[in-house]
C-alpha cells in the first residue's frame, strides 16, 4: 500500500488518513494482510474522499477487501460505506442501534432534520441566532444494510486478528470498539480521543437519552482493561497513555458537571447552563452546546441531582 496517505501502525494494521474540515482528518483503519483487508470506517461523503478510495482499491498492491465495518453512524465514518460496499460486494458490519440511527437519518430530508433541530434548540431555550445547520444524511441514500450486526461481547476474526466486540455509548448510541488483549490493542472509533475526548451529545431525535451516563459506563468498563493497551482512535494518532487519558476525559466531564451544579442558583434552561459551564466557546463548540448541555442535564436528572419542571418548554431544570 504505497499511498502517501497511508501510515503503517503495525505489520497488519494501516491507517488511511482521510480529509475532513475539522479534527485534522478522520482515520480509516485497514486490518489484515493483502488477501484479507477489512476496512474500518470510511471517511466523509463527497468526491474528494471517494477518489482516494478509488485509487486505493485500484492499486494492485492493496489486494482483496473481505469486509467493511462502520464503528458508528456519524457522517465522517459512514460517508463512503455505500461506495465501498457496492464496489467490493463484501459483508458490511455495524451494531444494530447504530444502523437504526443511520437508517433513520438517511430517510429524513434536510427540511425534516431542520425541523427536528429547531424543536430541540427550542427545548434547550437557545436563541435562533448562531444555530448550526444539521447535516444532510439523505445524500447517503441508499445506505447498505449490514449483513452482520456485531453484538457486545462476541468474538470475531477480522483481518486475521481475533477481536472481542465492545459496544460503547455516549458519543453515539452503541458504537463498536474492538479489543485484542493478545495484541494489546483497542480499536476505539471515536469512543476515546486525545485532548478532552469525544463530545457526548444528546441527539435531537432522542432528546431524553442519558448519553453521558452511557459514556461514564463505558469509561468504567475500560478501568478493568490492562494499562498498556494501545488505543487506535477514529481521529489522530494512536494513544499510548491509555489510562491517564481515560482519567483526563472522565475528570473533565466531572468538573463541568460540578461547575454547573455549583453555579446553579435557581431554575434554568440548557442555554443558561451553557453560560455557566462553557466560558467563551469557539463558534464550532457553540453550535454543539444545545446537544452537550442536554446530555449533562439528562445525566443529572438520572442521578436525581436536578429535576425537570413538568411540561416546561423550554425545559426548566431545578435542583432536586
Ligand atoms: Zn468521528
Amino acid at each position: 500500500m504505497p499511498d502517501p496517505l497511508i501510515e503503517h501502525w503495525a505489520e497488519d494494521i494501516a491507517c488511511l488518513r482521510l480529509p475532513m474540515p475539522a479534527f485534522g482528518g478522520v482515520n480509516a483503519l485497514i486490518l489484515g494482510p493483502q488477501n484479507d483487508r477489512v476496512i474500518v470506517d470510511t471517511g466523509m461523503p463527497g468526491a474528494e474522499t471517494a477518489a482516494i478510495w478509488q485509487s486505493v482499491l485500484s492499486d494492485p498492491d492493496f489486494g482483496a477487501v473481505s469486509g467493511v465495518l462502520a464503528t458508528h453512524a456519524h457522517v465522517d465514518h459512514v460517508g463512503q460505506v455505500g461506495l465501498l460496499v457496492r464496489q467490493t460486494g463484501v459483508p458490511f458490519m455495524m451494531s444494530q442501534p447504530e444502523y437504526e440511527d443511520i437508517a433513520k437519518l438517511v430517510s429524513l430530508g434536510l427540511d425534516q432534520r431542520q425541523a427536528i433541530a429547531t424543536d430541540f434548540h427550542d427545548l434547550g431555550g437557545f436563541s435562533v441566532e448562531g444555530r448550526g445547520q444539521p447535516i444532510d444524511y439523505s445524500i447517503l441514500a441508499p445506505f447498505p444494510e449490514p449483513l452482520l450486526f456485531l453484538k457486545d461481547g462476541e468474538t470475531i476474526t477480522l483481518g486475521g486478528i481475533t477481536w472481542t466486540v465492545l459496544l460503547g455509548g455516549g458519543h453515539s448510541r452503541a458504537p463498536i470498539c474492538l479489543l485484542s488483549l493478545e495484541r494489546g490493542l483497542l480499536l476505539a472509533g471515536d469512543q476515546l480521543l486525545m485532548g478532552s475526548g469525544p463530545q457526548v451529545p444528546a441527539q435531537a431525535e432522542r432528546p431524553g437519552d442519558n448519553a453521558l451516563g452511557n459514556y461514564f459506563r463505558f469509561l468504567d468498563c475500560l478501568d478493568g482493561l490492562p494499562d498498556d493497551l494501545t488505543i487506535l482512535p477514529g481521529h489522530g494518532d494512536p494513544i499510548r497513555n491509555f489510562k491517564p487519558q481515560v482519567e483526563r476525559i472522565r475528570s473533565g466531564h466531572r468538573q463541568r458537571l460540578e461547575r454547573f451544579l455549583d453555579g446553579m442558583s435557581g431554575p434554568l434552561t440548557c442555554a443558561e447552563m451553557a453560560d455557566l459551564v462553557f466560558a467563551k466557546p469557539s463558534k464550532r463548540l457553540k453550535a454543539r452546546l444545545p446537544y452537550l448541555t442536554m446530555a449533562m442535564a439528562n445525566y443529572l436528572v438520572a442521578q436525581s441531582k436536578i429535576v425537570v419542571r413538568p411540561g416546561s418548554n423550554p425545559r426548566i431544570f431545578e435542583k432536586a
